[in-house]
């Protein structure tokens, strides 16, 4: 890994990072290192892994001048555009490269294809000696997500204890703390990286690729608030949390029964009851074709919103709540 400084200002230096695989050649990724004066922890923040999550990538720059202006220990480094391949091909979800998604590679191949490789690199050279890996999402086009953050528990008491403690930074909808046993939601770099004994954050808010100022502070808030919780940056003036931070252990994956015409009945942050309606689907003729039912109670974390929808797509993530909850 090398990396091709461009600019530099006071603690603030930027440039062009590439990468020694073969595989990756000609890839350049724009980067950011913040370095404060005195020790401390070290953050690795990445954003555009899925180039249309323009607010991540916002909150991502934004980040940058923050800590430029306040870092008082540690070090920042920000890879504000992880999938530079499908940044302007608008690439939906995938590498354009080799097609697939970068968001389940971790912990990534050092033998793969492109993305598989580049996940490697990026969690195990780039960001290799992080304290926190700080991952953001949202606003990609044909979905709306609530504001939430994703975390992995393992059973090691003291590792889970902080990672929660570092996602709960975030004022969100919800707060997914993955259980230890879970298998289906699995790859990202969040799931990942605490069985290598690493803390590790993702954010998630918005919808459909456009900028929207409530969910860029989101994640702008959530990452300074780690920051400052690991006493890297001074206390901030934030106000307490207006977010429900409904902690869930899990989500399940509703998908498309068939190929048709999507009519959704809920939206990403509300709560459901088990058998409701979440949406009613029509053939391309119009006629009724299905309906999709929730099969539990649940927090809506994300929703397809492109009516057509295409079989055995995923169109709602579910989280199970009790009964009981309010
Ligand atoms: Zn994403």
């Amino acid at each position: 890994m090398q990396k091709q400084i461009i600019g530099k200002n006071g603690p603030l230096s930027w440039g062009t990072l590439t990468f020694d695989p073969l595989v990756l050649a000609g890839l350049q990724l724009p980067y950011f290192d913040i370095e404060a004066p005195l020790p401390g922890a070290k953050l690795a923040i990445i954003a555009g892994m899925h180039p249309n999550e323009v607010d991540a990538m916002e909150a991502a720059l934004q980040l940058k001048d923050h800590f430029a202006q306040h870092l008082l220990r540690g070090s920042v480094s920000i890879l504000p555009v992880l999938n530079m391949p499908g940044l302007f091909d608008h690439a939906e979800f995938v590498c354009p490269v080799d097609g697939k998604n970068l968001n389940f590679l971790s912990p990534g191949d050092p033998q793969g294809s492109f993305s598989q490789v580049l996940m490697h690199q990026v969690l195990h050279e780039w960001a290799k000696d992080a304290d926190v890996f700080i991952d953001l999402h949202g606003v990609d086009l044909r979905e709306d997500v609530a504001k939430f953050v994703m975390c992995q528990m393992t059973g090691n008491i003291e590792l889970d204890q902080r990672t929660r403690a570092l996602a709960h930074q975030f004022d969100a909808d919800g707060i997914v703390e993955f259980a230890v046993e879970q298998t289906n939601n699995r790859g990202r770099a969040t799931n990942e990286l605490p069985w290598l004994g690493r803390h590790a954050v993702m954010a998630e808010g918005g919808a459909n690729g456009v900028f929207d100022p409530e969910c860029i502070t989101f994640h702008f808030n959530g990452v300074a608030n780690i920051a400052q919780y690991l006493g890297l940056i001074e206390k901030r003036a934030t106000a307490s949390k207006q977010r429900r931070n409904i902690v869930v252990s899990n989500f399940a994956k509703v998908e498309a029964p068939l190929s048709a015409r999507l009519y959704l009945e809920v939206a990403a942050g509300d709560q459901v009851i088990a058998g409701q309606r979440l949406g009613h689907l029509k053939d391309l003729y119009g006629n009724p074709a299905g309906e999709l039912l929730a099969p539990h109670h649940g927090l809506v974390l994300m929703v397809v919103n492109h009516p057509i929808i295409n079989q055995g797509e995923w169109l709602i993530s579910l989280a199970p709540l009790p009964a009981s909850t309010p």
